[in-house]
């Protein structure tokens, strides 16, 4: 089969490696997309993944073959990759270590090939059901917009309140609409490109501010009365101008910054600007079998819409992902590239 495999500094070769065969309790799923994570793209950017990595891990696909023992899955069942409820007992991915580190263990699966490849091979409990109603297209985002929902489900988030969304990569943009479902009135966005600022707008956005035009904490501050909003997502983790210090500087008086967007490099902080509103900040880092079904559900009814984050021109073949992850180092115009296996 053909995948895409890192080979450092910056490098992904599409390359024919042995396709995998399901195993007892396996099942090989062929994938149809595989939506590029921002994850991804700061692994190659900052060269963090290991050599011989296949990355990509936001896909669906169909199950082809079924190992020995599985009668949960049969061939031509649609799945997303990921999602599904470990045997009692087990923990994995960052629960596996009760210290884990994600620039030290990130990779703990070195070898294991993932989705920019046309098969991948998945332990049976761990893909989910694609609902009927929820297309191939919009369970490509599943997994991120599980991240959004576990950050919002982390938050503070009440009724009515309101909420500030830096950044509108796809992160921010389904972070916009969690939010809003969770019960956020008010979603302001903060984003300096216009086809994201854009895309900000027609998902809803009460308003949309160019962070480096703008006076974005004087006119959010304004917006919400003098207070600020009471829930920040930082989605965007620039390191300069630090979007985390602005994120702490706007927030309201006893309101939380949620940390969503990993920042790779040291990110400046002047605490007594911030400090005296004895402000809260909440990481959040990756997903729980929930957040997926919660996800489905809401693109399923439509309060999560993925409908202006993709379009014909987001779609690429496996072989054109090194230019993909490179101009993705500099987002301009895209919103969200998915590889069309
Ligand atoms: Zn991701």
């Amino acid at each position: 089969m053909k995948a895409a495999v890192y080979k450092g500094e910056q490098r992904l070769e599409v390359e024919e490696v042995p396709t995998p065969t399901a195993g007892p309790g396996q099942v090989l799923i062929k994938v149809r997309y595989c939506a590029i994570c921002g994850t991804d793209v700061h692994a190659f950017m900052y060269d963090v993944a290991p050599p011989g990595t296949v990355m990509g891990h936001e896909y669906c696909g169909t199950v082809t073959e079924v190992g020995d023992g599985v009668d949960r899955w049969k061939v031509g069942d649609r799945v997303v990759g990921g999602g599904g409820s470990p045997p009692p007992g087990m923990l994995t991915g960052t629960r596996a270590h009760p210290r884990f580190n994600y620039r030290t263990m990130g990779f703990p699966e070195n070898g294991r090939l993932r989705a920019y490849a046309e098969y991948v091979l998945l332990e049976d409990w761990e893909p989910v059901p694609i609902p009927d109603g929820v297309s191939d297209e919009e369970a490509a985002l599943c997994e991120p917009c599980a991240v959004t929902v576990h950050a919002v489900r982390l938050s503070d988030i009440k009724l009515g309140d309101s909420v500030l969304v830096m950044g509108a990569g796809p992160i921010g943009l389904l972070c916009l609409q969690t939010a809003r479902a969770a019960g956020a009135t008010s979603v302001y966005v903060s984003e300096p490109a216009p086809a994201r600022a854009e895309a900000a707008r027609r998902l809803g956005a009460d308003a949309v501010f160019d962070p480096l035009t703008e006076d974005l904490e004087e006119r959010v501050v304004e917006l919400t009365g003098g207070l600020g909003p009471k829930i920040v997502f930082e989605c965007a983790a620039v390191p300069s101008p630090s979007t985390l210090d602005q994120a702490l500087n706007i927030v309201a008086r006893d309101g939380q910054v949620v940390l969503v967007a990993i920042a790779w490099e040291p990110t400046p902080l002047l605490t007594p600007d911030w400090m005296a509103k004895e402000v809260k900040v909440q990481a959040s880092f990756g997903t729980l079998p929930e957040d997926w079904r919660i996800a489905l559900d809401l693109i399923r009814s439509g309060k999560v819409s993925v409908e202006h984050m993709l379009s014909d021109a987001n779609f690429l073949p496996l072989d054109d992902i090194q230019g993909a992850f490179e101009s993705l180092m500099k987002p301009s115009t895209q919103l969200q590239m998915v590889v069309r296996l």
